[in-house]
């Protein structure tokens, strides 16, 4: 007997059939024995609908209230789920964050979880019931409800299973597993079987949307056994994400591509070069709680340096003000310039740790296409480039290729 926490997305709780489909799902694993806990997101699309609708009545909508309203898109579904298990004669119930007890910061709309009260879930789990957890949603010390980020159900289902020391937590979704890359712009691209903890973190924090990042970490933390799979099919294996790197051979050196439309380039032109500069830009870019991503600097032989970065799009325009309006005339810049018709691309492989000429063989490979690289940064396991927005498929593409990523 295993104790599984089962997540589902909202595409996998979409409609009553689907909610049906995924109640059958958790019988199964209930017939063989097994101790589950579901946790379920909003049915998809209603996050979106909730929001909007907040926004008609206060354009920047007040925090509290706004996680308030926002995570009832989940009560409805663990209340409907619950039912689907109930109807098929499972011992089942719902609890809400609160009703657990997961306890929050008090960071409304993108709270970190900090607590989780598991009492009652054991009790209930030992008394041989399915119990059903709201995605996405905790409470803080003071009994405010919040919300822990688009995506945050994924984050939910991770710190649960890590608070149960569940044998496994499996995070149903519409694709069957994690990609080579986005199947939508390159059709051969490839399920993997596994994939190592680090590489997924890379993967989500430069654009893959599988899982949320935060609950990557929790997993990496925690060492929780992770698995992603498809709701939509019986069978399959999904893809594990394992904390070893395979004793393998045939290990490919790279395992994934990533991509991202999200962020915007900010160029400051004609800086001084003396100590203190990068902190007289940056300093005020992040009293503005704007999170900075690549950053690049050169010195030229006139004893000017241009600086660069990025941010996320919504934030270019705060940014650009920041800059001409507080630092500019201050470190005596020639020109604050910034553009959005960026993408980022990065490839991602614990392989490259061991193998010499991978960046060359990505730059190559640009190169032949003409697409011009804007920026550059690296990890150990990671290059990601910056290019113009309108080139991002064809590079995707060209390197899915180069890299060979088709062939298991
Ligand atoms: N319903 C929330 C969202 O759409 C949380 C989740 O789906 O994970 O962001
Ligand atoms: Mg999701």
């Amino acid at each position: 007997m295993a104790l599984i926490v089962q997540k589902y997305g909202g595409t996998s709780v979409a409609n009553p059939e689907r909610i049906k489909n995924l109640a059958s799902r958790v019988a199964r694993y209930k017939a063989l024995g097994h101790q589950v806990v579901v946790v379920v997101s909003a049915m998809s699309g209603e996050t979106n609908r909730l929001i909007a609708l907040a926004k008609e009545i206060m354009p920047d909508p007040d925090p509290r209230e706004l996680d308030v309203m926002v995570s009832t898109g989940e009560q409805v579904t663990i209340g409907l789920t619950s039912m689907a298990l109930m109807d098929l004669g499972i011992k089942a119930k719902s609890y809400t964050g609160s009703q657990v007890r997961i306890v929050t910061d008090s960071a409304h709309t993108k709270a970190r979880i900090l607590n989780i009260d598991d009492a009652k879930i054991r009790a209930d789990l030992d008394a041989g019931y399915v119990v059903v957890v709201a995605g996405f949603q905790g409470v803080d010390e003071h009994g405010n409800i919040t919300t822990l980020g688009r995506g945050g159900s994924d984050t939910t289902g991770v710190a649960l299973a890590a608070a149960l020391k569940a044998d496994e937590c499996q995070i149903y979704t519409d694709v069957d597993g994690v990609y080579t890359t986005d199947p939508r712009i390159v059709p051969e691209a490839r399920r993997l079987k596994s994939i190592t903890f680090e590489e997924m973190l890379e993967l989500a924090s430069q654009g893959s949307k599988v899982l949320q990042i935060r609950s990557v970490e929790f997993a990496g933390k925690y060492q929780v056994k992770l698995r992603v799979l498809s709701s939509f099919e019986e069978e399959g294996d999904g893809t594990l994400i394992t904390f070893e790197e395979e004793n393998n051979m045939e290990q490919p050196i790279i395992s994934g591509i990533a991509f991202n439309r999200d962020e915007a380039k900010v160029t400051v032109l004609g800086v001084p070069d003396r100590p203190g500069i990068a902190y007289q830009i940056l300093g005020p870019i992040a009293d503005a709680n704007i999170d900075v991503d690549i950053i690049i600097q050169n010195t030229g032989a006139d004893g000017t340096t241009d600086f660069t970065f990025t941010v996320h799009k919504n934030e270019l325009n705060k940014a650009l003000d920041i800059l001409k309006n507080k630092v500019q005339g201050h470190i005596g810049a020639r020109e604050i310039s910034g553009d959005d018709k960026i993408a980022k691309v990065s490839i991602v492989g614990v392989g490259m740790r061991s193998h010499v000429g991978v960046a060359s063989q990505m730059f190559r490979t640009l190169a032949e296409e003409g697409i011009n690289i804007q920026m550059i940064s690296t990890s150990e396991i990671k290059i990601a480039v910056v290019i113009e927005e309108k080139y991002m498929e064809l590079a995707v593409r060209v390197l899915h290729k180069a890299f060979e990523l088709e062939e298991a």
